[in-house]
């Protein structure tokens, strides 16, 4: 049997090994970490945010860039001496913000975004996973009619055009679905297509159960380097051996970057690093997720609690969280549901393996043949974890993926 190697144990790479059985490769997943433990898949929101189709970058950003350098905790922040680094990325998330850009972009992330949900159920059905979801939903709450016209109509019509349903709740409605929100917010878009995870480590677990009993491998080692004859890459090196490989899937989230370079592909990957706390006591049900869309965070029922979390902070790898971070967090949360308990609480900070247009890599090396690409999904690598895999599996079967796939090729940049 031929065997696949896939690099990383995130959600994306979990999904990509899963499709990538199901065609019939014998697979093996290199990640020194359990699956799902390690990387952003860990602390995510856990929201299957298939309405999110627009890049997070507009022209309103740039007046708002002097704040963002300085205070270390506004909801969009860089670190004033991570700026330099920053820079070239900047410029090209710039560069997105162009009209013509957002449009294609959101056309491109609608049609791969548009078939996510399907994807997943799949590979949920396949491990009986079913119970780690919610099907209900997920509701962005503005403080009223106007705001939300000033700000956000120009998304909501991106959205609609890129065939993603919703409602428009008023005072009422929106009350009636989350009675423990703030009289501060009076009018809720409700995204009835997406859904959300009450756990997405265990979702993660799960699927990689699965992977395993199917017969799957995993060789828990660190990823170091390839072994390659012509433009064919052989092995995978590892600090713990080489594993022998005819494909080869590079789906390590933010620290795809210098194996991708190994690869002969040099791509603008930084983080966007994400906070979350978790309410082990919350003292409050939502019946589905929150969005705080004049806030920009969210406040996601789980099976352990209330998640809150978001954010955006640029300072690298390495920098430790700022606790300032997660208590601005907090402050935000206990406003918008002032009934919020956060006595018994957690704190995570991960990384958010972001490309300036908004779009991950999926999709072969220019330079060798058995190499493909999934990383670089920002903001919904959950979300389109199961559609990455199924479209990787389907390429190297040498099918056409289920949505176009040039607009997310690795030498785009
Ligand atoms: C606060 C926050 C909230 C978010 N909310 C949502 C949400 O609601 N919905 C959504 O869709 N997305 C959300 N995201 C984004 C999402 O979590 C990520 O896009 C997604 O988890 C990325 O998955 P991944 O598999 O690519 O990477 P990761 O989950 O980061 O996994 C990468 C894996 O690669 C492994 N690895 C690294 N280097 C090597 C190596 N050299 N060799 C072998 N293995 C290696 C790591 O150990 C890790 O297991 C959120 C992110 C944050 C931070």
């Amino acid at each position: 049997m031929a065997e696949a190697v896939v690099i990383g144990a995130g959600a994306v790479g979990i999904a990509t090994a899963s499709y990538l059985q199901r065609e019939g490769w014998s697979v093996t997943v290199v990640d020194r970490e359990p699956a799902g433990l390690s990387g952003a898949s860990f602390g995510n929101a856990g929201l299957i945010a298939t309405h999110i189709v627009e890049p997070i970058a507009v022209r309103s950003i740039l007046p708002k860039l002097p704040g963002m350098l300085l205070d270390p905790t506004a909801p969009l922040a860089i670190r004033w001496w991570y700026l330099p680094t920053l820079l070239p990325w900047l410029v090209r998330l710039l560069k997105a913000t162009a009209p013509a850009e957002v449009e294609r972009i959101s056309h491109a992330l609608g049609t791969q975004l548009a078939r996510a949900d399907e994807a997943y159920r799949v590979l949920i059905d396949d491990a009986d996973a079913e119970a780690l979801v919610r099907r209900k939903g997920v509701m962005v709450v503005y403080p009223d009619k106007a705001y939300l016209e000033a700000n956000a109509a120009y998304a909501l019509d991106l959205r609609r055009r890129n065939g993603v349903p919703f409602e428009i709740l008023g005072d009422n409605a929106l009350r009636s679905m989350l009675p423990a929100l703030s009289r501060d917010y009076g009018i809720g878009v409700h995204f009835t297509a997406a859904s959300h995870t009450v756990d997405p480590f265990l979702l993660v677990s799960a699927l990689a159960r699965r992977f395993e009993a199917k017969g799957g491998a995993f060789h828990r080692a660190h990823a170091t380097g390839f072994e390659s004859t012509g433009d064919r890459v052989t092995g995978v090196r590892t600090d713990a051996g080489v594993v022998r490989a005819d494909l080869v899937v590079l789906a390590a989230g933010i620290w795809s970057k210098p194996l991708a370079a190994q690869l002969g592909s040099r791509v603008p990957l930084d983080s966007e690093r994400g906070y979350h706390v978790m309410l082990g006591a919350p003292g409050l049900e939502l019946a589905l997720p929150a969005i705080v869309g004049d806030v920009r965070f969210s406040v996601t029922p789980m099976a352990a609690g209330i998640r809150v979390g978001g954010t955006i902070e640029f300072a690298g790898l390495d920098a430790a969280p700022n606790p300032a971070r997660h208590e601005a967090l907090l402050g935000h949360a206990r406003r918008v549901f002032p009934g919020l308990k956060t006595e018994i609480q957690t704190r995570w900070m991960g990384h958010r393996p972001s490309l300036p247009d908004s779009m991950p890599v999926i999709g072969p090396s220019p330079h060798l043949r058995n190499v493909f690409f999934g990383f670089g999904h920002g903001h919904l690598g959950l979300t389109s974890a199961a559609i990455t895999g199924r479209a990787i599996a389907d390429m190297a079967a040498g099918r056409t993926p289920p949505f176009d796939p040039t607009p997310f090729r690795v030498d785009r940049f």
